[in-house]
């Protein structure tokens, strides 16, 4: 075979089954192909070399001898660097956890681990996940693998553009408020938020707990499938983790979508959004008609409120979590005059501007006197958010909305404007709100920058998510076009 990196996950478990490739040759292909690319895109903080290549020796042998093969075994992948790993350091792309090493992985990373997949290495990200376009990382900005000078997206950047790069098959992210959905959508690929509980976040390194999930980032839907299904279920290490069965997700994989209804949200339609991306979504809405879908229109009329609901309660949570880099247990350590003057050294030269800010916000958000008019009213308006949500799940199977109002950003644009930054946001934030899952997939292209489009639905419902998904990927064929980087 010529390029192993052509290969999505499921392709490589036949040819690794098949035995026409090993594990080991995937493997340099990945490790050449991150030589090659990295220059120009910085997907990775940390390459793993080393490791994956004694992982992929270890999977060789274990397909060899028929030992326990599963979906993943001897398939590389990356792993944002927010989630822990015992053999590479994990950063949150801040400056506070520089070479920091986990004593434990996250249950994600075990679970890989166990399989026996590949990992390649730690991917880059905005410092603690805060940001929408990996400019935020204390480690130097990724690339969009798709145009010159564009941002990947965020924060899951360098995951996005790992996968988009080909310089890995799949890789992991985390989506807070948009982190996975929104640098697919930039990067051409597919990315999925599952359900809020649906994977555990043990090891994820906490941003804002009622919001965090981690997903993956596929070229195919089928491989978000293989991906999904390795990763979820139940956890006593995260109490927030639900007891409910994890079924492969592809059993409603057909070619149609005779009798499913999908909601088109009027409030999903907002200033600002480009005539490309427009263009784009109208293509889509008639593709999926074609394929035997009935557009319903639905109303989600709090989502006006969703941008601002988030910006309280993603700060609050996230002051209170980061709270525990002071340089006493872990990361490093800026030496005071007492331990008062230890904290503020400490966390004064270890965070970035924007952790800075959301630190701010979020303490004064939760401060006496205004916790009530912030934060718990912030609670009660993500209640109707939510409720937006259930109501138009009485009618309709899923509801169709795009990834975002533009497609990948030029670097620099948008940094000295945070506000122009959180408002790019507006069509991810309501899924985390409502805990929903929500999956942005490939559906062309504006001025030769990719177009995300995002499909929601119930909450656990990701079989129906991913069957839609899949049926309009499929008809669409925009998963076949590659970055050419
Ligand atoms: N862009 C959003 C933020 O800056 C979302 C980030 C995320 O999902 N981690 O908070």
């Amino acid at each position: 075979m010529s390029d192993l990196t052509l290969l999505t996950a499921a392709e490589s478990r036949r040819a690794l089954d098949a035995r026409e490739i090993s594990s080991v040759e995937l493997t340099n292909a990945y490790l050449d192909r991150i030589d090659a690319v990295e220059p120009k895109i910085h997907s990775y903080l940390h390459v793993m070399t080393d490791i994956a290549l004694a992982q992929a020796a270890a999977a060789d042998t274990r397909i060899a001898a028929g030992d326990d093969v599963r979906d993943l075994t001897g398939v590389p992948v990356a792993l944002k660097d927010i989630l822990c790993t015992t053999d590479a350091p994990t950063t949150a792309a801040s400056k506070i956890l520089e070479g920091y090493v986990s004593p434990y992985d996250a249950t994600v990373v075990a679970k890989l681990r166990e399989q026996g997949a590949v990992f390649l290495g730690k991917t880059n990200t905005d410092e603690f996940a805060m940001g929408s376009s990996t400019e935020n990382s204390a480690f130097g900005p990724t690339l969009n693998p798709w145009g010159e000078n564009r941002v990947p997206g965020g924060s899951s950047g360098g995951s996005a553009a790992a996968v988009a790069a080909r310089e890995a098959v799949i890789s992991l992210g985390s989506d807070t408020g948009g982190s996975i959905r929104q640098p697919a959508g930039f990067c051409g690929i597919v990315g999925l938020k599952p359900t809020y509980g649906r994977v555990s976040r043990f090891g994820l390194l906490p941003f804002a707990s009622s919001l965090d999930q981690i997903g993956p980032f596929t070229r195919t839907v089928e491989d978000t499938a293989i991906m999904l299904r390795s990763i979820a279920g139940q956890d006593r290490m995260d109490s927030t983790s639900a007891p409910i069965d994890v079924p492969s997700f592809t059993e409603k994989f057909g070619s149609d979508l005779k009798g499913i209804k999908i909601g088109v949200a009027k409030e999903y339609s907002v200033d600002g959004m480009e005539t490309g991306v427009d263009a784009a979504m109208q293509a889509a809405l008639k593709q999926l008609q074609d394929l035997g879908a009935e557009l319903v229109e639905v109303s989600l009329p709090h989502t006006e409120y969703a941008l601002a609901t988030y910006y309280i309660t993603a700060p609050a949570e996230a002051s209170a979590n980061l709270a525990r880099y002071d340089g006493v247990r872990f990361g490093n350590r800026i030496e005071g005059d007492d331990l008062i003057d230890t904290y503020m050294r400490t966390r004064g030269q270890g965070f970035g501007p924007e952790v800075k800010r959301r630190i701010m916000l979020g303490t004064y958000a939760l401060s006496s006197g205004y916790y009530d008019a912030y934060y718990v009213k912030a609670q009660k308006v993500r209640t109707l958010i939510k409720q937006d949500f259930d109501t138009a799940f009485e009618t309709v199977d899923a509801i169709v909305a795009p990834t975002s109002p533009t497609v990948a950003f030029e670097m620099g644009s948008r940094t000295d404007d945070p506000y122009a930054m959180y408002l790019a946001d507006v069509f991810t934030i309501p899924a985390n709100m409502a805990g929903i899952p929500g999956i942005s997939v490939p559906a062309g292209f504006s001025d030769g920058l990719p177009v995300g489009m995002q499909f929601f639905a119930k909450a656990f419902d990701e079989s129906t998510l991913l069957g839609i998904a899949h049926a309009y990927e499929q008809a669409a064929g925009f998963y076949k076009e590659l970055a050419t980087v």
